[in-house]
């Protein structure tokens, strides 16, 4: 048993190559983004020079194929990132968006002169990329979106509105659902690439949140936005299939974060409560504290071991939507849990903005929610179980 959940050689899914990458991850948080976390904070978003930064070091959109400008990586490594974020308590880049979410779609997806265009961008940070899906009338039924996009002669025009758009603020570019047969449903859905000045794209203010206030969160608007056919990005229609496809990356990504913010967190409890005087002793040596680290340690141990069977198996490209569906409810009910537990024991400290358990703790609440909320995913679960009667 190591003697911290965050040190670095303890897991059998990593190779010396991830530990070595986990190491430049760690000091990247550690030196370029935990000093400032709190400026960004007040200013809603990251600066832009952090992301370039990011771009240099190799630690934005890894995956991304050799000849696209990436490392091609392993899923491991882009997990390193998710992770050293989460262990870092700087919730304000929204790199995993960027990195890996729109460039898979992108190299998933994508044709060749889209590829190497944009992919290359998003490989050096030079653009941010942003994924929008949710409307203010339809989020969890994604069907009912009311966004359009017409054909007009070899263009199609886009009319509608986003909301909650992680990166929606900074974005360079954006991939928008939209409706291209409104008859059909999900399955009339198409993507586009949409990008910054392009004529009848509007971004609407900042989204005051409960937490992650360092992350950009934005309003989209188009209004008789044309763009050429050449921005859909895959087959017209089957934008829906292109999302359940790219669903598992997106819930082992948050599932991931969730069991690493909660082992951050524990980390933090079990050293506070080891210092803090009470009783002529420190906090830790009364045995309802003891036990609550106990019961904290073993729920996170127990989920980071199921997790990593995630990630190996997401590895192998063997992680199904069902498996995925687990990861992104557990892990983010568990970090919420195990954040609410470690306010506890900081006690009045843990109220306090300046402590990172108190981050930890409104940071979390979303987690259940975005990505598919948590009630869709034991929908997931609950029908294949049902199905298989
Ligand atoms: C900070 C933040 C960042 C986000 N980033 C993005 C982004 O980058 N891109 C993007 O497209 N979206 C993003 N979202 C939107 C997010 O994905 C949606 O908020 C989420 O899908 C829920 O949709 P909704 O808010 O419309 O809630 P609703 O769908 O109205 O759901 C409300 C409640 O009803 C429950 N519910 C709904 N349907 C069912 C059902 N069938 N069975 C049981 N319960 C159900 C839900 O679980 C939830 O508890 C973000 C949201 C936030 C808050």
């Amino acid at each position: 048993m190591a003697s911290s959940l965050t040190a670095i050689g303890t897991r059998d899914i990593f190779d010396a190559d991830h530990d070595m990458f986990r190491e430049l991850a760690r000091s990247f948080f550690e030196n370029e983004v935990a000093p400032f976390h709190a400026e960004w904070e007040a200013a809603g978003e990251v600066p832009r020079e952090l992301w370039t930064k990011a771009g240099e070091l190799g630690l934005l959109s890894n995956m991304v194929p050799e000849e696209y400008g990436g490392l091609g990586l392993d899923c491991k490594y882009p997990a390193i990132m998710w992770e050293e974020q989460s262990y870092s308590g700087c919730t304000g880049p929204g790199f995993a968006m960027h990195s890996d979410i729109v460039a898979p779609y992108i190299t998933n997806y994508g044709t060749e002169e889209q590829k190497s265009r944009i992919l290359p961008k998003l490989v050096s940070g030079e653009w941010i990329g942003a994924l929008a899906m949710t409307e203010p009338g339809a989020g969890s039924d994604f069907a009912n979106i009311k966004t359009t996009a017409k054909k007009d002669g070899d263009d199609y025009i886009i009319n509608g509105s986003k909301v909650f758009i992680t990166n929606g603020w900074l974005c360079d570019v954006v991939i928008v659902c939209a409706k291209t047969d409104s008859t059909k449903g999900a399955h009339g859905v198409s993507l586009f690439l949409v990008e910054e000045g392009m004529a009848g794209f509007q971004k609407g203010k900042k989204l005051k949140k409960m937490g992650m206030k360092a992350q950009d969160t934005a309003e989209l608007f188009f209004e008789d936005l044309r763009v050429p056919a050449s921005a859909m990005l895959g087959p017209e229609n089957k934008g829906f299939y292109c999302v359940m496809q790219e669903l598992p990356q997106e819930r082992l990504l948050i599932g991931d974060m969730g069991v690493a913010a909660a082992e951050a967190v524990f980390e933090w409890t079990k050293d506070y409560t080891m210092d803090r005087k009470a009783f002529k002793g420190s906090l830790s040596d009364l045995q309802t504290v003891k036990h609550k680290l106990a019961e904290m340690k073993t729920e996170v141990t127990v989920a980071r071991s199921f997790m990593d069977q995630c990630i190996q198996l997401h590895s192998e490209h063997r992680l199904d939507t069902n498996m995925a569906s687990m990861a992104k409810y557990y892990g983010s009910d568990l970090q919420s849990k195990i954040a609410n537990d470690g306010v506890q024991l900081h006690g009045g400290w843990g109220y306090m903005w300046e402590y990172p358990v108190c981050r930890a703790y409104v940071d979390a609440r979303v987690q259940s929610i975005y990505g598919g909320a948590n009630e869709i995913m034991k929908e997931v679960i609950g029908r294949s179980i049902v199905s298989t009667k």
